[in-house]
């Protein structure tokens, strides 16, 4: 039996980078006043359809949906953010308290042509500020990207941020945009000609080399924000500028997701060929009252976990947790005894292990070499006999013996030191 396509097992040769990133995650998002969220893995399809978008590629053609057994239509998540807001919206959270920080990691589920960086199960590292619409908080959350990447001693990312407007702007500019497009119909796949009349914003999005050509000199949301999102914007890239973040602005960045205003952002990377996204955000501030909630102003990101480990693969091998001692046991007697002592040093938190294999002294030694143990104690009938062990620092290669009373507690002592 073998995964399914795009599906993998992280295996626990490379669990430490994870565990790593991770840490280093949960302590930043802390720090910065976000509390962890878990959200269910699968939830109603009428919830991505609407948050993401009927005209967007995750809902058109890669989402896991499947009616259950009394025919209710499910998905598998793509992202967090619809479910999170959904969360938000049916505890009514807002009642109490607006504003509301959230972090969360797990797995998504997107029907996606497989390659490196890209699985059909990938994770994220999920953030989503509810109730601020200040942009000090677009710029804090660029911010709390770029502080996690230089804590993971991450070089080479830049963060591309443009606007996409508001509700107010963006007619306008889609009447513009729709004017441009006209005069390239001829050159526009299929996808895009279908999406004129359903979302032309997506078509900014489109890979098809053709298109990318045509669309080169498309209009840019930039030049027909109203002042409201002028301003909101000159104050992220001024406030990005004073903290000393790497940006640049892209005009052409659109996120692949409908419900996005204002600031949308992506962090890339040099290191990872055509994958090269290992972060995005953008604010979404109608998006809590269309799924039901009060008007709030709300804003996330999402981080490529898998990616973001591939890129830290490159600069660092994982780390094994080295083990702290072995016991190498010779005869039924000592591994019972050597048996006891380690559940009782184990569960004082020193990592010991031992063999039940009945091997012989060279084949114990050779195992306890192979687990990189800082210590062997050696137990053998001999020494039973006199009431004592040997313990062996594997590094000096000085050894002591031990006396059996205290055991335990001696061990402890020595190996914490
Ligand atoms: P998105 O939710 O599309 O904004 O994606 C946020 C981040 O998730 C991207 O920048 C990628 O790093 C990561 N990501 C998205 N799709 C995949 C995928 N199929 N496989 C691995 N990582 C992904």
């Amino acid at each position: 039996m073998q995964t399914i396509r795009g599906f993998r097992d992280i295996l626990p040769e490379t669990i430490g980078l994870w565990q790593k990133v991770e840490k280093e995650a949960t302590q930043l998002f802390e720090a910065f006043g976000f509390s962890e969220i878990r959200i269910p893995i699968l939830e109603k399809t009428e919830l991505f359809a609407r948050s993401i978008g009927e005209a967007t590629d995750i809902v058109e053609k890669e989402m896991y949906t499947f009616e259950d057994r009394k025919g209710d239509k499910l998905t598998l998540r793509p992202e967090a953010t619809a479910s999170i807001v959904r969360s938000y919206v049916q505890h009514k959270m807002y009642a109490s308290d607006p504003v509301r920080k959230f972090f969360m990691t797990g797995p998504m589920f997107r029907r996606e042509r497989p390659q490196k960086g890209r699985y059909r199960q990938f994770y994220q590292i999920d953030a989503e500020v509810f109730g601020i619409d200040s942009p000090y908080i677009d710029s804090q959350l660029i911010l709390i990207l770029h502080e996690l990447f230089k804590r993971l001693g991450l070089t080479g990312l830049s963060a591309h941020i443009n606007s996409l407007g508001c509700p107010d702007c963006r007619p306008a500019y889609q009447k513009a945009l729709l004017e441009f497009l006209e005069s390239k119909k001829e050159t526009l796949c299929e996808n895009c000609l279908r999406r004129m009349d359903k979302n032309p914003l997506r078509i900014l999005d489109c890979k098809v080399i053709e298109c990318k050509g045509a669309l080169m000199d498309a209009p840019s949301t930039l030049d027909h924000l109203c002042p409201a999102c002028t301003d909101h914007f000159e104050t992220v890239k001024r406030t990005l500028e004073i903290q000393g973040v790497d940006f640049m602005v892209d005009k052409t960045l659109v996120r692949g997701l409908d419900y996005y205003t204002r600031t949308a952002w992506e962090i890339q990377t040099t290191t990872l060929g055509a994958q090269s996204a290992v972060a995005g955000g953008g604010r979404y501030d109608k998006l809590v009252a269309e799924l039901g909630g009060p008007p709030t102003p709300a804003i996330g990101f999402a981080i490529g976990f898998d990616r973001l480990v591939e890129v830290l693969e490159q600069i660092e091998a994982p780390k094994e947790k080295p083990l702290d001692l072995f016991i190498v046991s010779l005869g039924d007697t000592a591994v019972e005894k050597a048996y006891l002592w380690s559940c009782e040093l184990n569960r004082n938190n020193v990592r010991t292990e031992l063999d039940f294999r009945g091997k012989s002294m060279k084949a114990l030694m050779k195992r306890a070499d192979k687990l990189k143990a800082s210590y062997v104690l050696i137990a053998g009938e001999n020494e039973l006999a006199q009431n004592t062990v040997l313990l062996r620092n594997m590094a000096t290669t000085e050894q002591v013996s031990l006396k059996l009373d205290h055991l335990v507690l001696d061990l402890i002592r020595i190996i914490k030191k």
